[in-house]
């Protein structure tokens, strides 16, 4: 029989999504994405780019606590097998201590939990493949499992860009990463100088971070002015660790087979003098590409290749009963809550059409 709705993603997005349709009784299935090595690379992981952020400071009903409140919270509301996954940041030499808001695994793992309580099913798996032109639409998991479904809820979210470099390629894992929560506690990064590159949020955020391993961090911009917001902006620069290098571009990741990377060769688009900077390391944070790969070009995008929506207000696709929410479908605000809001909106609509067509 076929399934009324399944969600693909599993951010907040699809969490939010989740809970909304398990409470109207639509019995959804989360396909939360595969725990592979592939997907490591490419940041699909299950729960999306929130289980590799730190603290996350701006979803409302999260102020700082003490440490002790949310282990005792996570304790409480997490069953012991996925309690185990962030048990390191409660207990032993990680453990964090003092006040802190949630983190961003933390915080996923929670909405994950609220999902399973209202009787959402989970498949940690990838869907590879749609056919969103026949009905019910057939979706194909990466075991090969086909499964009919009446409705869809699109919340892939969106994947690290690289620069695209050939010695970029060359050194990825062996010091070039886009994810410094991820990768920057690797003794090969410890008390080395590292380039971090970009201007916005995300590369603020890696760069902050990663003077907690770092001698120095190097912050790599192609213009002058940081497109991060102001609060980042301020304490990045403000952060003595932090060194900006501006108005330069990549011309090369520098290294060898045995080391990895040993430097980074940029080149000043003013002057268009080249220097080689000295560092271990090199975090890309240049923005994101949306995960719509396995759609096969089905879904109208924009020319980023975010899903177009029909209407701003609404989650609704190009093909009815097809809906997309969180950052697959949103070049604007790619917040959490923004991605959490747009959830809620992906399953009331999913809820509606589903009606309208008889499907209860
Ligand atoms: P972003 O805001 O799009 O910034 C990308 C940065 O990379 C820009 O500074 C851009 O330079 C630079 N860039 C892009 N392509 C480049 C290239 N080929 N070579 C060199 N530099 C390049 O992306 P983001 O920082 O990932 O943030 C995405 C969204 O997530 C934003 O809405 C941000 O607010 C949000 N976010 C929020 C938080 C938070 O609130 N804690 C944390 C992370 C991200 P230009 O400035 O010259 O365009």
């Amino acid at each position: 029989m076929a399934e009324k709705v399944v969600i693909i993603g599993s951010g907040p997005a699809g969490w939010t999504s989740a809970i909304y349709a398990a409470r109207a009784q639509l019995q959804p299935l989360v396909y939360e994405g595969a725990e592979t090595e592939e997907n490591r690379l490419a940041g699909t992981l299950p729960l999306g780019q929130l289980a590799w952020t730190t603290e996350v400071e701006n979803f409302p009903t999260w102020p700082a606590v003490d440490n002790a409140a949310l282990a005792a919270l996570a304790r409480s509301a997490l069953p012991d097998d996925r309690y185990m996954n962030i048990a390191h940041l409660y207990e032993g030499k990680s453990a964090h201590h003092g006040r802190r808001t949630v983190f961003g695994p933390e915080m996923m793992e929670l909405m994950r939990q609220q999902a399973v309580n209202f009787g959402t099913r989970i498949v940690t798996g990838d869907i590879v493949r749609a056919d969103l032109f026949v009905r019910p639409f057939v979706l194909t998991d990466n075991a090969g499992k086909r499964i009919e479904t009446h409705a869809v809820i699109i919340a892939t979210g969106a994947s690290a860009n690289y620069l695209g470099l050939p010695s970029e390629q060359r050194f990825k894992n062996h010091g070039v990463s886009a994810c410094a929560v991820c990768d920057g506690a690797l003794p090969r990064f410890r008390n080395k100088p590292l380039v971090v590159v970009g201007g916005g949020d995300s590369a603020c955020e890696e760069a902050n971070y990663l003077t907690k391993f770092a001698s120095k961090v190097l912050l790599v911009h192609r213009r002058d002015q940081l497109r991060a917001s102001r609060i980042m902006a301020e304490r990045t620069l403000a952060n003595a660790k932090i060194e900006p290098v501006w108005n330069s571009v990549v011309d090369e990741v520098v290294g060898d087979d045995a080391s990895g990377v040993t430097g980074v060769r940029v080149r000043d688009v003013k002057s268009g003098a080249t220097r080689l900077l000295d560092a271990s390391g090199m975090f890309v944070a240049i923005g994101h590409t949306p995960n719509t790969r396995f759609l096969g070009g089905q879904l109208e995008t924009d020319d980023k290749g975010f899903i177009r929506l029909r209407d701003g207000f609404r989650t609704l696709t190009s093909i009815d009963g097809v809906f997309a929410a969180g950052d697959v479908a949103d070049p604007s605000y790619k917040q959490a809550i923004t991605a959490a809001g747009m959830g809620c909106k992906a399953a009331l609509d999913a809820e509606r059409w589903l009606a309208e067509q008889g499907v209860h």
